[in-house]
């Protein structure tokens, strides 16, 4: 059942570079697998799925060590503070930054680990309270101080839209968020880099690919629905 829903996510994907003038390539798959069981990842492994996303610094260090070692762990949800030494060396990338003090710990961590990490800034392009991530107009400012920080890798942004049935209503926080890229892209900040843009989720990929996602993420469309029980 996974390989097919992937085929099926594969073939919307390549659809939706088709209409954009993109490459197949550009665009990268992170299958969320957030409360999902091993065997559904491995099955997800096993049709040639390399990139995956948690939201739980937990699941990520409980179901590494069960899954073969080539996996890309991608942090994609809230990070506390306390619970970045854990992560350190588990991810490639973490997603979600929103703070400077997150990224302060986030370096100094990594420096003590002997790495440096690629990070996105998260934006709340909407500006819904019930999100993470910095407003538009502080991405700048935060990006500045952040790009000081000699254990992180400032390498481009992501963004949450908001639930929809209607995908094209999020069009403008996807290419909103492109052009935030491109402003700060063209500032020619040490440190930072603005190659990747991490937007879209099963609902609403194929416009963010239409808008410039390099990165996709995408749970529901893979894995089925979520259940989640109390911990
Ligand atoms: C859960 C989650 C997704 C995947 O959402 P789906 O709608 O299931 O594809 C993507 N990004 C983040 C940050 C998530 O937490």
């Amino acid at each position: 059942m996974i390989r097919e829903n992937i085929d099926r996510v594969e073939e919307r994907i390549c659809a939706a570079c088709r209409r954009a003038g993109r490459d197949r390539s550009e665009v990268s798959l992170i299958c969320v697998t957030k409360t999902k069981p091993v065997e559904m990842l491995q099955e997800a492994y096993d049709a040639g799925q390399r990139d995956f996303g948690e939201n739980k610094v937990q699941e990520i260090c409980r179901k590494k060590p069960e899954l073969p070692a080539d996996i890309r762990w991608h942090m994609i949800g809230h990070l506390q503070r306390n619970k970045v030494r854990q992560l350190i060396g588990q991810a490639v990338m973490i997603h979600s930054v929103d703070s400077l003090r997150l990224a302060e710990t986030i370096s100094a961590e990594a420096l003590r680990a002997g790495i440096r990490i690629p990070v996105l800034i998260e934006v709340n392009m909407a500006g819904e309270e019930s999100k993470f991530g910095v407003a538009p107009e502080e991405v700048q400012e935060l990006i500045r101080a952040a790009a000081q920080l000699e254990g992180i890798k400032i390498s481009g942004l992501m963004t949450i839209a908001p639930y929809t049935e209607d995908p094209e209503t999020n069009r403008p926080y996807f290419a909103g968020l492109r052009e935030l890229a491109v402003d700060i892209g063209q500032k020619c900040i040490d440190n930072v880099s603005m190659s990747v843009l991490s937007m879209g989720m099963t609902g609403d990929f194929e416009v963010a690919i239409e808008e410039g996602a390099t990165h996709i993420r995408v749970g529901t469309g893979i894995f089925g629905e979520r259940i989640y029980m109390k911990e």
